[in-house]
């Protein structure tokens, strides 16, 4: 799979024209390995924890019914142009929940992300698409300068009353942006640069020794959520943990993954790597789970790489998740209490994709006076699965209704999450609605209580 795979990705990156026919009959283009889709011995067990089949009840849109097309298009029983492949591979959130209840162990992730890829390698765009596609994933993404002078050129429009302007005269409502608009994340005055800078620790480890601990500060989250850095380095140093803000990283790469840009994603990893590596750390934390599950991929994403493969490896083995990290620390219990009600949405790429569980949950529980209430289907995907709210808008918004529905149900005050996306999507949602709901992420109540103790003491 994956020389065909650089086959494709290497065509799509140096711009050469592809040829349209020879996709059409699979000859020498990428196909998913054989053994992943052999895997399946079509139980059904995992159609219930689908999303996209409870919405639909249709089998192609569920993980058997996708799992039989990628299969008929690697047997090149089907065109890799098919409409039904093309569709389903598009309608699928990539949430893994399917993969985490397959009893015969079939790695769907694996198996989509080469679905999608080829999808991605065939599939006819008109120019104002490939023109998107070329200024996110090529131009925008791969350099963390350009989002921010990016971010810079957001903030004005957010904060100068153009955007108040534009939403008024329903500008965008008529150039059909409204729905996008709206996902925007809120652009930070000041934003979290890697710089080199280290954070020492305020206390030491329960068993008395300091960690190292390299921030992976992200894309998004570096320009939108500096208040999740701020509370993450803090929250750690608390917990006995040096923080160190690696300088050269890129966005992790997960976005270019998701969107069948693999040799994108491949040379964002290697930047990250070498960054990272040079950090010294014990630790590579990540505070956004979609981006702290696709670093622990790195192994798999370079692993035919013969300079990177092993070094990806070994990051990746000690990339944690900061949910997994305070659990594992402690976390340290404040003295503080704080009253207020919060449920939980779980992350795919937290819950599916690294099975992380139980610790944000203790992490939540360490906090005194927390009066938490967990929701009905916590880890069913909240519709916003990297763009696929903006390319599925209509599957999206149905998906986030149900997470919303769920979230009321409990009555509380605050919804926690772990990851970026979700946070997007959830805060886009609230509002819309006019809930009286924060939206926060796990280390930022972790951390109000931890500010409560300093400003008691
Ligand atoms: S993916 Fe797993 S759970 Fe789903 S039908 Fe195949 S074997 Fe069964
Ligand atoms: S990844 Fe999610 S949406 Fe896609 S088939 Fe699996 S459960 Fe369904």
């Amino acid at each position: 799979m994956s020389t065909n795979m650089q086959t494709v990705s290497a065509q799509k990156s140096s711009g050469a024209p592809a040829d349209f026919h020879s996709f059409l009959h699979l000859a020498g283009v990428d196909a998913p390995d054989a053994e992943l889709y052999d895997t399946c011995v079509r139980c059904g067990l995992c159609l219930e924890s689908c999303p996209t089949y409870s919405l639909l009840h249709l089998e192609p849109a569920s993980p058997r019914g996708r799992i039989a097309l990628m299969r008929a298009v690697g047997e090149e029983r089907l065109a890799a142009t098919a409409p039904a492949f093309l569709q389903q591979m598009d309608l699928c959130l990539g949430c893994l929940a399917c993969q985490a209840v397959c009893p015969s162990g079939v790695e769907y992730g694996h198996l989509h992300e080469a679905g999608r890829a080829q999808a991605a390698a065939v599939r006819q765009k008109g120019a104002l698409r490939r023109m998107i596609e070329w200024t996110v994933f090529q131009w925008l993404f791969m350099s963390i300068g350009r989002v921010r002078l990016f971010a810079r050129t957001l903030w004005l429009y957010q904060r100068s009353g153009l955007q108040w302007l534009a939403r008024r005269l329903g500008v965008l409502r008529l150039l059909g942006m409204a729905g996008v608009e709206a996902l925007l994340p809120t652009i930070d005055s000041r934003f979290v640069v890697p710089d080199g800078s280290v954070y020492p620790p305020l206390a030491v480890t329960v068993n008395g020794s300091t960690r190292r601990v390299a921030l992976l500060t992200g894309c998004v989250q570096s320009i939108a959520f500096a208040d999740v850095h701020t509370a993450t380095i803090h929250a750690l140093r608390v917990n006995g943990c040096e923080v160190v803000l690696p300088r050269g990283q890129e966005c992790c790469g997960a976005l270019h993954q998701h969107g069948g840009e693999l040799a994108l994603a491949q040379a964002l990893a290697r930047r990250n790597i070498d960054a990272l590596e040079a950090a010294d750390a014990d630790v590579i934390v990540v505070n956004a789970a979609g981006c702290s599950h696709h670093v622990k991929e790195y192994g798999h994403l370079l692993r035919d790489d013969p300079v990177y493969a092993q070094r990806a490896a070994a990051l990746a083995a000690k990339t944690r998740d900061i949910t997994e990290l305070l659990a594992e620390l402690g976390p340290k219990p404040p003295r503080s209490s704080l009253p207020w009600r919060v449920t939980y949405q779980e992350p795919c790429h937290l819950a599916h994709g690294q099975k992380v569980t139980s610790q944000p949950r203790k992490v939540l529980a360490a906090i005194p006076g927390l009066d938490f209430v967990e929701m009905a289907e916590s880890s069913m995907c909240c519709g916003s699965a990297g763009t696929y709210n903006i390319l599925q808008p209509e599957m999206a918004t149905q998906l986030l209704a149900r997470k919303l529905d769920n979230s009321a149900a409990t009555r509380a005050n605050v919804i926690a999450s772990a990851n970026t996306g979700c946070m997007i999507q959830m805060r886009a949602g609230v509002t819309q609605r006019g809930m009286d709901t924060r939206v926060l992420h796990i280390v930022e109540i972790l951390d109000a209580a931890y500010q409560q103790d300093e400003a008691s003491s």
